[in-house]
């Protein structure tokens, strides 16, 4: 009896140092990735001891088992059989008590306050221990109840009309915000049920701005870096219309789109230049190329396209009389696209680089990106700045750069460093 009931005092005892530890940590959680989760509090208390007792002694094992050149095979085969049980708890865990996540934009106030309210719960000044949890516990309900619907309302005071370029590696995911109407670009990369920047990217952006349903989504073609994240924005997303080449992302078809707000009104056009009729868009030259006007700034939207569809758009006239300032560059900045006649008709303002450092196509080619210098083109490569962001409600354009501006981090500056 005294064994087991010493066995219960020790059980108890860890459930209590596990539920103080994962309560504690929340603030600096939530000021360095934005989210709490709430199920990790069950994950460490039932997955650490199981990892950490069962699985690692096992992995060592194996890997000394590799190092003296003996092979194991079951017990690797147990290993992978007990790591997927692992991730497999960790999803139901996720399923029955999801994150409350604030993932936009979190300020250095709000990080000294959840960092000082850390302290706080960490100080032996709460005693007995249970009303030590229950200290932290209130402070925090408290905390979010001020905070969560002031401070990180960054939808509040919203700019009129934004342009973002998300950092979806290679790919590319970018949204219109007018008011409260937003448009998406293409979704970045994604395959069914296993990973989505829609889920992982799009998804806590939308949160975090406040927008519940995407107007138009268009997709340009069906790669994997353009429409990966279609079957994720189906389960994940509202949108009410859905544009493709297939359909009705073709030339001759337009789109417009009417804000009202305090002061004026937001009209925004976005025409299809291309392609001329509708195709399977399995193709890089069946992009569907968009070119969206606002009141303040021209945007060219063109796809995967290549030499010969630059070539017959230039032709068509297409591109003519268009005073572009932001060009999403065609094909990730391919050597096969942005052809110098392209590029010296367009001569964007900004031009970007949707794609990852370092690329392992090497986008963009080195031709190219001479070629958008010589016209004077300010370059934005998206996997070397962070996802960007141009505030397009004043006629003077204002860009900002995840890394540069908007959460701006010395090890940024580190990896640029090791890069070179
Ligand atoms: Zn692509």
């Amino acid at each position: 009896m005294g064994e087991l009931s010493a066995f219960k005092d020790k059980c108890l005892a860890f459930v209590k140092l596990q539920s103080f530890l994962s309560l504690s940590t929340i603030p600096i959680t939530f000021s360095v990735f934005g989210t709490i989760s709430v199920s990790a509090i069950l994950a460490n208390l039932l997955l650490v001891p199981f990892v950490s007792f069962i699985v690692l002694p096992l992995c060592v094992i194996l890997l000394v088992g590799l190092m003296l050149d003996v092979n194991m095979p079951s017990l690797f085969y147990l290993v992978d059989f007990l790591m997927q049980m692992v991730v497999t708890s960790l999803g139901f865990f996720d399923l029955c008590l999801p994150a409350i996540k604030y993932s936009g934009d979190v300020s250095v106030v709000s990080t000294l306050l959840t960092f000082s309210l850390g302290l706080l719960i960490l100080l032996p000044i709460w005693s007995p221990k249970t009303l030590s949890l229950l200290g932290g516990v209130s402070v925090w309900l408290v905390y979010l109840y001020i905070f969560a619907d002031n401070e990180f309302d960054i939808g509040k005071g919203a700019k009129n009309v934004t342009f973002n370029v998300f950092d979806v590696g290679h790919g590319n995911a970018s949204l219109l915000r007018v008011g409260q109407s937003a448009l998406l670009f293409d979704t970045g990369a994604g395959k069914a049920h296993e990973y989505s920047h829609v889920e992982q990217v799009l998804q806590p952006f939308l949160r975090a701005k406040r927008v519940k349903k995407l107007k138009h989504v268009f997709i340009s073609h069906f790669d994997q870096d353009h429409a990966g994240g279609l079957f994720a924005l189906h389960q994940k997303i509202d949108f009410e219309q859905l544009h493709t080449p297939q359909q009705t992302c073709v030339k001759g078809n337009h789109w417009e789109i009417s804000e009202d707000n305090n002061t004026s009104t937001e009209q925004i056009f976005i025409k299809a230049l291309w392609p001329l009729r509708p195709s399977s868009g399995n193709h890089n030259n069946e992009s569907c190329v968009l070119m969206i006007e606002t009141k303040n700034a021209n945007i060219l939207l063109a796809g995967d396209i290549e030499k010969s569809a630059e070539e017959h758009l230039l032709a068509s006239g297409a591109l003519d009389k268009l005073d572009i300032n932001i060009l999403i560059a065609p094909h990730h900045g391919s050597r096969s696209s942005s052809s110098l006649a392209f590029v010296q008709k367009i001569r964007p303002d900004f031009v970007i680089f949707a794609t990852s450092n370092p690329s392992r196509w090497g986008h963009p080619h080195s031709e190219v990106v001479s070629r958008y210098l010589r016209v004077e083109s300010k370059i934005l490569h998206v996997g070397q700045l962070g996802a960007i962001e141009f505030d397009l409600s004043e006629p003077q354009i204002k860009l900002s750069t995840y890394r540069e501006h908007l959460y701006n981090r010395w090890y940024f500056k580190s990896w640029a460093a090791l890069e070179q």
